[in-house]
């Protein structure tokens, strides 16, 4: 009953056409060789995602997300780029908290806290970034780090608000370093998070969120991280940038 979701975060990656090329190749693969069961999201750099949303219209289960929004809704904040803008647009997801923003962009849970409000407001399904850094894993300390991401950043919305979230659990020392997670690994973290959102809102929604796997995910090993339990799919960064790649991941 959970929805499977692959989704490619592209980045800062691609000029005007590599990024048309890409997505209309994604969009014609997934067409073809996917089953109508998994929703596939491309998450563009901001410019492209009008011309990217254009070519994905027609598609079933082929959706748009921005890589993250402004915690406001309009105003004299050079350079950002609002939900409300992003709804305009037909976007449908929007990824918050990835942890580039938290380490370059020094967002704190309060700013994701009401990034995904107004994500919420505006009828953006938020993809929820989290993870522990290298340290954090070695000391053991992944869950707690985690379970305050999700409690500052998440907690505070009601079970009808959190129905439209998406987790992406990540942790940040296998982001683009090719040392992924082993599947006892993700399944363990994503059980564990999916038992901290039993605590919260109970059993039911627990049980419809879909939570993803990202860092270092390509084809060779999406087959064995998807098959755990609770792994409901994939945030993808390099491997987005290849229609092969991604596509034969959601397979
Ligand atoms: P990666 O990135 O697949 O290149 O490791 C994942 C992400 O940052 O979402």
């Amino acid at each position: 009953m959970r929805k499977k979701i692959v989704a490619g975060n592209w980045k800062m990656n691609l000029d005007k056409e590599q990024a048309q090329i890409l997505a209309s190749e994604v969009v014609n693969m997934a067409k073809d060789e996917l089953p109508t069961d998994v929703t596939l999201i491309m998450c563009p750099p901001s410019i492209h995602l009008s011309s990217v949303n254009g070519l994905v219209a027609p598609a079933n289960n082929v959706f748009v997300g921005g890589q993250n929004c402004s915690d406001k809704a309009s105003g004299a904040f050079t350079g950002e780029i609002s939900a409300p803008m992003l709804q305009s647009y037909g976007i449908e997801y929007v990824i918050l908290g990835h942890s580039e923003r938290r380490e370059y962009f020094k967002e704190t849970h309060q700013e994701l806290a009401a990034k995904v409000d107004i994500s919420l407001e505006n009828n953006l399904k938020p993809i929820f970034c989290c993870g522990e850094v290298l340290e954090e894993r070695e000391a053991g300390k992944q869950d707690e780090v985690v379970k305050k991401q999700l409690d500052e950043s998440l907690f505070h919305l009601t079970a009808e608000q959190f129905a439209n979230v998406v987790i992406a659990y990540e942790p940040v020392w296998a982001i683009g370093t090719g040392k992924v997670a082993t599947s006892e690994q993700a399944q363990a973290m994503h059980k564990a998070i999916r038992k901290m959102i039993a605590e919260k809102y109970g059993e039911e929604v627990a049980q419809s969120t879909s939570i993803l796997y990202g860092g270092s995910c390509k084809p060779g090993n999406a087959k064995e991280l998807f098959a755990c339990e609770d792994v409901d799919g994939g945030l993808i960064g390099g491997a987005s940038l290849k229609s092969r790649d991604f596509i034969d991941i959601a397979k």
